[in-house]
Protein backbone atom coordinates (compact mmCIF):
# COMPACT_ATOMS: atom_id res chain seq x y z
CA UNK A 1 0.00 0.00 0.00
CA UNK A 2 1.87 3.46 -1.10
CA UNK A 3 -0.12 6.18 -0.20
CA UNK A 4 1.49 8.48 -2.43
CA UNK A 5 0.31 6.27 -5.35
CA UNK A 6 -3.48 6.72 -4.76
CA UNK A 7 -5.77 9.04 -6.52
CA UNK A 8 -6.79 10.63 -3.21
CA UNK A 9 -3.44 11.52 -2.35
CA UNK A 10 -3.34 15.61 -3.13
CA UNK A 11 0.22 16.23 -1.60
CA UNK A 12 -0.71 15.16 2.21
CA UNK A 13 2.10 15.62 4.47
CA UNK A 14 2.31 12.52 6.29
CA UNK A 15 0.49 8.89 6.30
CA UNK A 16 1.02 6.35 9.04
CA UNK A 17 -0.08 2.84 9.20
CA UNK A 18 -0.38 0.31 12.24
CA UNK A 19 -0.55 -3.01 11.84
CA UNK A 20 -0.33 -4.68 15.34
CA UNK A 21 -1.25 -8.68 15.98
CA UNK A 22 -0.95 -8.38 19.97
CA UNK A 23 -4.10 -5.64 19.84
CA UNK A 24 -5.97 -6.79 16.60
CA UNK A 25 -5.10 -2.80 15.37
CA UNK A 26 -5.01 -1.87 12.11
CA UNK A 27 -5.52 1.45 11.19
CA UNK A 28 -3.95 4.73 9.10
CA UNK A 29 -3.48 8.05 10.51
CA UNK A 30 -3.45 10.95 7.03
CA UNK A 31 -2.36 14.61 7.48
CA UNK A 32 -3.35 16.55 4.86
CA UNK A 33 -2.13 20.10 6.09
CA UNK A 34 -1.07 21.75 9.15
CA UNK A 35 -0.40 25.03 7.65
CA UNK A 36 -3.05 26.51 10.07
CA UNK A 37 -2.85 24.58 13.16
CA UNK A 38 -2.42 20.79 14.07
CA UNK A 39 -4.51 18.38 11.86
CA UNK A 40 -7.73 17.39 13.77
CA UNK A 41 -10.40 15.22 12.21
CA UNK A 42 -12.17 12.17 13.82
CA UNK A 43 -11.42 8.57 14.09
CA UNK A 44 -13.46 6.03 12.18
CA UNK A 45 -13.91 2.52 12.91
CA UNK A 46 -15.19 0.57 9.79
CA UNK A 47 -14.94 -2.78 8.64
CA UNK A 48 -13.53 -2.05 5.19
CA UNK A 49 -13.28 -4.87 2.57
CA UNK A 50 -9.06 -4.17 2.11
CA UNK A 51 -6.62 -1.59 2.88
CA UNK A 52 -7.25 0.50 -0.35
CA UNK A 53 -11.05 1.17 0.51
CA UNK A 54 -9.90 2.34 3.47
CA UNK A 55 -6.92 4.51 2.58
CA UNK A 56 -9.05 5.98 0.11
CA UNK A 57 -11.70 7.29 2.66
CA UNK A 58 -9.18 7.97 5.38
CA UNK A 59 -7.21 10.28 2.32
CA UNK A 60 -10.45 11.73 1.18
CA UNK A 61 -11.95 12.35 4.56
CA UNK A 62 -8.31 14.03 6.00
CA UNK A 63 -8.02 16.57 2.65
CA UNK A 64 -11.95 17.24 3.45
CA UNK A 65 -11.17 18.54 7.22
CA UNK A 66 -8.50 20.82 6.00
CA UNK A 67 -11.15 22.75 3.58
CA UNK A 68 -13.48 22.50 6.28
CA UNK A 69 -11.46 24.41 9.38
CA UNK A 70 -9.82 26.59 7.15
CA UNK A 71 -13.32 27.70 5.37
CA UNK A 72 -14.75 28.05 8.89
CA UNK A 73 -11.64 30.15 10.06
CA UNK A 74 -9.94 27.70 12.82
CA UNK A 75 -6.52 27.55 13.45
CA UNK A 76 -6.57 24.01 12.58
CA UNK A 77 -5.36 21.81 9.96
CA UNK A 78 -6.90 18.84 8.26
CA UNK A 79 -6.56 14.83 9.64
CA UNK A 80 -8.39 12.01 10.02
CA UNK A 81 -8.01 8.20 11.53
CA UNK A 82 -9.32 5.33 10.48
CA UNK A 83 -9.78 1.77 12.29
CA UNK A 84 -10.18 -1.19 10.14
CA UNK A 85 -12.87 -3.22 11.82
CA UNK A 86 -16.41 -3.83 13.12
CA UNK A 87 -17.40 -1.01 15.60
CA UNK A 88 -20.33 -4.33 17.02
CA UNK A 89 -17.51 -7.03 17.46
CA UNK A 90 -13.87 -5.74 17.57
CA UNK A 91 -13.68 -3.27 19.58
CA UNK A 92 -11.48 -3.95 22.65
CA UNK A 93 -9.60 -1.86 25.41
CA UNK A 94 -6.53 -3.09 24.16
CA UNK A 95 -7.04 -2.18 20.49
CA UNK A 96 -7.93 1.49 21.70
CA UNK A 97 -4.91 1.43 23.93
CA UNK A 98 -2.70 1.37 21.04
CA UNK A 99 -4.51 3.37 18.68
CA UNK A 100 -3.34 5.98 21.56
CA UNK A 101 0.08 5.23 21.66
CA UNK A 102 -0.17 4.90 17.70
CA UNK A 103 -1.49 9.17 17.71
CA UNK A 104 1.06 9.48 20.53
CA UNK A 105 3.77 8.51 18.46
CA UNK A 106 2.85 11.35 15.79
CA UNK A 107 4.09 13.99 18.81
CA UNK A 108 0.54 16.23 18.25
CA UNK A 109 0.57 17.05 14.10
CA UNK A 110 -2.70 14.66 14.87
CA UNK A 111 -5.40 15.52 16.96
CA UNK A 112 -8.05 12.75 17.32
CA UNK A 113 -11.87 13.31 18.22
CA UNK A 114 -14.91 10.99 17.87
CA UNK A 115 -15.90 9.88 14.24
CA UNK A 116 -18.85 7.31 12.88
CA UNK A 117 -18.30 3.89 14.52
CA UNK A 118 -16.39 5.01 17.85
CA UNK A 119 -17.85 7.03 20.48
CA UNK A 120 -16.43 8.79 24.17
CA UNK A 121 -15.84 5.69 25.66
CA UNK A 122 -13.60 4.52 22.98
CA UNK A 123 -11.61 8.15 23.27
CA UNK A 124 -11.51 7.97 26.98
CA UNK A 125 -9.54 4.27 26.24
CA UNK A 126 -7.26 6.59 23.61
CA UNK A 127 -6.88 9.22 25.94
CA UNK A 128 -4.87 6.88 28.43
CA UNK A 129 -2.05 6.59 26.30
CA UNK A 130 -2.10 10.29 24.61
CA UNK A 131 -3.37 13.75 25.21
CA UNK A 132 -3.98 14.49 21.54
CA UNK A 133 -7.27 13.61 22.03
CA UNK A 134 -10.62 16.02 22.40
CA UNK A 135 -14.31 15.27 23.01
CA UNK A 136 -13.84 13.23 26.24
CA UNK A 137 -13.97 16.12 28.87
CA UNK A 138 -17.47 14.84 31.62
CA UNK A 139 -18.19 18.23 32.05
CA UNK A 140 -19.33 19.17 28.17
CA UNK A 141 -22.91 19.37 27.30
CA UNK A 142 -23.84 16.07 25.46
CA UNK A 143 -20.35 14.40 27.32
CA UNK A 144 -18.44 15.79 24.33
CA UNK A 145 -20.20 14.42 21.16
CA UNK A 146 -20.23 17.57 18.39
CA UNK A 147 -23.17 15.82 16.84
CA UNK A 148 -25.81 17.88 18.15
CA UNK A 149 -24.04 21.45 16.73
CA UNK A 150 -23.04 19.98 14.06
CA UNK A 151 -26.92 19.35 13.46
CA UNK A 152 -27.72 23.26 14.56
CA UNK A 153 -24.93 24.37 11.71
CA UNK A 154 -27.03 22.12 9.14
CA UNK A 155 -30.12 23.63 10.03
CA UNK A 156 -28.23 27.18 10.20
CA UNK A 157 -27.14 26.14 6.60
CA UNK A 158 -30.94 24.85 5.37
CA UNK A 159 -31.92 28.33 6.50
CA UNK A 160 -30.40 30.40 4.47
CA UNK A 161 -30.47 28.08 1.46
CA UNK A 162 -34.41 28.44 2.05
CA UNK A 163 -34.15 32.05 1.94
CA UNK A 164 -31.87 32.65 -0.77
CA UNK A 165 -33.59 29.41 -3.29
CA UNK A 166 -37.05 30.00 -2.12
CA UNK A 167 -37.26 33.10 -1.00
CA UNK A 168 -38.59 31.96 2.46
CA UNK A 169 -37.69 33.61 5.82
CA UNK A 170 -39.18 30.93 8.01
CA UNK A 171 -38.80 26.92 7.39
CA UNK A 172 -42.66 26.72 8.51
CA UNK A 173 -44.15 24.36 5.98
CA UNK A 174 -41.01 23.56 4.25
CA UNK A 175 -40.51 19.79 3.56
CA UNK A 176 -37.12 18.20 4.24
CA UNK A 177 -36.10 14.73 3.58
CA UNK A 178 -33.21 13.72 5.69
CA UNK A 179 -31.36 10.37 4.77
CA UNK A 180 -29.90 8.91 8.00
CA UNK A 181 -31.46 9.35 11.10
CA UNK A 182 -28.05 8.80 13.24
CA UNK A 183 -26.38 10.98 15.60
CA UNK A 184 -26.82 14.01 13.45
CA UNK A 185 -29.54 13.35 11.52
CA UNK A 186 -31.77 12.92 14.50
CA UNK A 187 -31.09 16.63 16.32
CA UNK A 188 -31.47 18.13 12.42
CA UNK A 189 -34.66 16.66 12.74
CA UNK A 190 -35.51 17.97 15.93
CA UNK A 191 -34.89 21.18 14.91
CA UNK A 192 -36.54 20.81 11.84
CA UNK A 193 -39.69 20.04 13.61
CA UNK A 194 -39.10 22.76 16.59
CA UNK A 195 -39.30 25.25 13.65
CA UNK A 196 -42.54 23.85 11.90
CA UNK A 197 -40.89 22.21 8.78
CA UNK A 198 -42.13 18.87 7.31
CA UNK A 199 -39.62 16.09 7.65
CA UNK A 200 -39.47 13.27 5.94
CA UNK A 201 -37.02 10.34 7.25
CA UNK A 202 -35.25 7.18 6.63
CA UNK A 203 -32.66 4.90 8.38
CA UNK A 204 -31.68 1.20 7.53
CA UNK A 205 -31.53 0.97 11.57
CA UNK A 206 -34.60 0.20 12.53
CA UNK A 207 -33.75 1.54 16.34
CA UNK A 208 -33.61 4.95 14.81
CA UNK A 209 -36.34 4.63 12.67
CA UNK A 210 -38.45 4.39 15.35
CA UNK A 211 -36.62 7.35 17.13
CA UNK A 212 -36.88 9.61 13.69
CA UNK A 213 -40.93 8.70 14.13
CA UNK A 214 -40.92 10.04 17.62
CA UNK A 215 -39.41 12.92 17.00
CA UNK A 216 -42.66 13.81 14.50
CA UNK A 217 -40.93 12.85 11.31
CA UNK A 218 -42.76 10.33 8.66
CA UNK A 219 -40.83 7.47 7.30
CA UNK A 220 -40.22 6.56 4.21
CA UNK A 221 -37.93 3.68 2.19
CA UNK A 222 -34.45 4.19 1.83
CA UNK A 223 -34.97 4.19 -1.73
CA UNK A 224 -37.83 6.52 -1.76
CA UNK A 225 -35.54 9.32 0.08
CA UNK A 226 -33.71 10.60 -2.64
CA UNK A 227 -36.96 10.89 -4.77
CA UNK A 228 -38.88 12.62 -2.34
CA UNK A 229 -41.19 15.49 -3.78
CA UNK A 230 -39.62 17.76 -0.78
CA UNK A 231 -37.69 21.17 -0.94
CA UNK A 232 -35.11 20.10 0.63
CA UNK A 233 -33.24 17.10 0.32
CA UNK A 234 -30.40 16.25 3.73
CA UNK A 235 -27.90 13.61 3.63
CA UNK A 236 -26.98 12.33 6.90
CA UNK A 237 -25.25 9.04 6.59
CA UNK A 238 -23.02 8.02 3.87
CA UNK A 239 -21.04 9.84 1.47
CA UNK A 240 -21.02 9.61 -2.63
CA UNK A 241 -24.54 9.85 -2.30
CA UNK A 242 -24.87 12.42 -5.19
CA UNK A 243 -24.15 10.59 -8.14
CA UNK A 244 -24.98 9.92 -11.77
CA UNK A 245 -27.77 7.87 -10.79
CA UNK A 246 -29.22 9.56 -7.99
CA UNK A 247 -29.00 13.29 -9.50
CA UNK A 248 -31.27 12.88 -11.96
CA UNK A 249 -33.75 11.37 -9.57
CA UNK A 250 -33.91 14.41 -7.27
CA UNK A 251 -36.80 16.44 -7.09
CA UNK A 252 -35.42 18.73 -3.75
CA UNK A 253 -33.76 22.31 -4.98
CA UNK A 254 -31.96 22.44 -2.24
CA UNK A 255 -29.27 19.49 -1.15
CA UNK A 256 -28.42 20.75 2.03
CA UNK A 257 -27.25 17.74 4.65
CA UNK A 258 -24.25 16.63 7.04
CA UNK A 259 -22.74 14.08 5.42
CA UNK A 260 -19.29 14.17 4.64
CA UNK A 261 -18.22 13.73 0.80
CA UNK A 262 -21.56 13.74 -0.45
CA UNK A 263 -20.35 14.30 -4.39
CA UNK A 264 -19.34 11.25 -5.79
CA UNK A 265 -17.07 13.11 -8.39
CA UNK A 266 -16.22 16.78 -8.58
CA UNK A 267 -18.57 16.87 -12.12
CA UNK A 268 -21.36 16.25 -9.77
CA UNK A 269 -21.59 19.78 -8.31
CA UNK A 270 -21.99 21.01 -11.78
CA UNK A 271 -24.76 18.75 -12.69
CA UNK A 272 -26.65 20.05 -9.94
CA UNK A 273 -26.17 23.33 -11.06
CA UNK A 274 -27.42 22.46 -13.93
CA UNK A 275 -30.59 21.23 -13.08
CA UNK A 276 -31.40 23.95 -10.84
CA UNK A 277 -30.21 22.45 -7.47
CA UNK A 278 -28.80 25.13 -5.02
CA UNK A 279 -25.76 22.42 -3.38
CA UNK A 280 -24.35 23.83 0.51
CA UNK A 281 -21.34 22.14 0.43
CA UNK A 282 -21.12 19.26 3.08
CA UNK A 283 -17.47 20.51 4.42
CA UNK A 284 -19.15 24.41 4.95
CA UNK A 285 -22.47 23.47 6.06
CA UNK A 286 -21.16 20.13 8.33
CA UNK A 287 -18.70 22.81 10.30
CA UNK A 288 -20.57 22.84 13.37
CA UNK A 289 -19.31 19.54 15.03
CA UNK A 290 -15.47 20.93 14.26
CA UNK A 291 -16.08 24.57 15.43
CA UNK A 292 -17.56 22.38 18.91
CA UNK A 293 -13.90 20.67 18.85
CA UNK A 294 -12.31 23.48 18.72
CA UNK A 295 -14.31 25.40 21.62
CA UNK A 296 -13.42 22.07 23.31
CA UNK A 297 -9.69 21.90 22.61
CA UNK A 298 -8.99 26.27 23.71
CA UNK A 299 -12.20 25.72 26.56
CA UNK A 300 -13.93 28.73 25.10
CA UNK A 301 -17.36 29.65 25.93
CA UNK A 302 -20.18 27.65 24.16
CA UNK A 303 -21.78 31.50 23.29
CA UNK A 304 -19.00 31.85 20.96
CA UNK A 305 -19.01 28.61 19.05
CA UNK A 306 -23.31 28.93 18.72
CA UNK A 307 -22.08 32.16 17.21
CA UNK A 308 -20.02 30.87 15.03
CA UNK A 309 -21.97 28.28 14.01
CA UNK A 310 -24.64 30.70 13.39
CA UNK A 311 -21.95 32.33 11.07
CA UNK A 312 -22.20 28.93 8.95
CA UNK A 313 -25.55 30.54 7.71
CA UNK A 314 -24.01 33.79 6.40
CA UNK A 315 -20.88 31.88 5.21
CA UNK A 316 -23.10 29.87 2.76
CA UNK A 317 -25.17 33.00 1.36
CA UNK A 318 -22.22 34.52 0.04
CA UNK A 319 -20.91 31.24 -1.54
CA UNK A 320 -24.24 30.75 -3.12
CA UNK A 321 -24.07 34.71 -4.23
CA UNK A 322 -20.75 34.64 -5.99
CA UNK A 323 -21.64 31.10 -7.47
CA UNK A 324 -23.98 32.96 -9.10
CA UNK A 325 -22.57 36.16 -10.21
CA UNK A 326 -19.05 34.15 -11.22
CA UNK A 327 -21.28 31.07 -12.53
CA UNK A 328 -18.73 28.25 -10.78
CA UNK A 329 -20.41 25.70 -8.85
CA UNK A 330 -21.64 26.23 -4.96
CA UNK A 331 -18.42 23.73 -4.05
CA UNK A 332 -15.77 25.34 -6.31
CA UNK A 333 -16.10 28.96 -4.74
CA UNK A 334 -15.99 27.47 -1.34
CA UNK A 335 -12.78 25.45 -2.31
CA UNK A 336 -10.98 28.21 -3.82
CA UNK A 337 -11.79 30.52 -0.50
CA UNK A 338 -10.59 27.50 1.84
CA UNK A 339 -7.71 27.41 -0.62
CA UNK A 340 -6.45 31.02 -0.56
CA UNK A 341 -6.12 29.98 3.64
CA UNK A 342 -3.87 27.09 3.97
CA UNK A 343 -2.17 26.89 0.57
CA UNK A 344 1.88 27.54 0.76
CA UNK A 345 1.79 31.18 -0.17
CA UNK A 346 -1.49 31.79 2.04
CA UNK A 347 -1.29 34.43 4.85
CA UNK A 348 -2.14 32.93 8.53
CA UNK A 349 -4.00 34.65 10.60
CA UNK A 350 -4.45 32.66 13.94
CA UNK A 351 -6.83 34.85 15.53
CA UNK A 352 -9.96 32.64 15.13
P1 LIG B 1 -24.23 7.88 12.52
O1 LIG B 1 -23.49 6.64 12.21
O2 LIG B 1 -24.65 8.15 13.93
O3 LIG B 1 -25.56 7.99 11.63
C1 LIG B 1 -25.64 7.59 10.30
C2 LIG B 1 -27.00 6.95 10.13
O4 LIG B 1 -27.18 6.68 8.73
C3 LIG B 1 -27.14 5.63 10.88
O5 LIG B 1 -28.31 5.67 11.66
C4 LIG B 1 -27.22 4.58 9.77
O6 LIG B 1 -28.02 3.49 10.12
C5 LIG B 1 -27.81 5.40 8.64
N1 LIG B 1 -27.57 4.86 7.29
C6 LIG B 1 -26.47 4.26 6.80
N2 LIG B 1 -26.66 3.92 5.51
C7 LIG B 1 -27.91 4.35 5.19
C8 LIG B 1 -28.68 4.30 4.01
N3 LIG B 1 -28.22 3.72 2.89
N4 LIG B 1 -29.91 4.86 4.02
C9 LIG B 1 -30.39 5.43 5.15
N5 LIG B 1 -29.72 5.49 6.30
C10 LIG B 1 -28.49 4.95 6.32
O7 LIG B 1 -23.31 9.06 11.95
P2 LIG B 1 -23.47 10.61 12.25
O8 LIG B 1 -22.50 10.99 13.30
O9 LIG B 1 -24.91 10.96 12.38
O10 LIG B 1 -22.91 11.22 10.88
C11 LIG B 1 -23.69 11.21 9.70
C12 LIG B 1 -22.86 11.78 8.56
O11 LIG B 1 -22.45 13.10 8.90
C13 LIG B 1 -21.58 11.01 8.26
O12 LIG B 1 -21.30 11.09 6.89
C14 LIG B 1 -20.52 11.78 9.05
O13 LIG B 1 -19.22 11.60 8.49
C15 LIG B 1 -21.02 13.19 8.86
N6 LIG B 1 -20.58 14.13 9.89
C16 LIG B 1 -20.85 13.89 11.20
C17 LIG B 1 -20.44 14.80 12.15
C18 LIG B 1 -20.76 14.60 13.60
O14 LIG B 1 -20.59 15.56 14.39
N7 LIG B 1 -21.22 13.43 14.02
C19 LIG B 1 -19.75 15.97 11.77
C20 LIG B 1 -19.52 16.20 10.41
C21 LIG B 1 -19.94 15.26 9.48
Amino acid sequence: MNANQSPSFDNHEHVATIDDAASGLRAIIAVHNTKLGPAVGGCRMFPYANEEQALEDVLRLSRGMTYKSALAGLPMGGGKAVIIGDPATQKSPALFHKMGEFIESLNGMYVTAEDSGTCVDDLRQIATETKHVLGVNDAQEFGGDPSPLTAYGIFCGIQSAVRYQLKRDSLNGTTVAVQGAGSVGRYLIKLLREAGAECLACDINPQNVARAEELGATIVGVNDIISADVDVFAPCAMGAILNDDSIPQLKATIVAGGANNQLAKGYHAQMLRDQGVLYAPDFVINAGGIIEIYRQYKDLPMEQCRSKIEGIGDTLTSIFEQSDSDNMTTADVAEKIAERRFKPNAKVNNAA
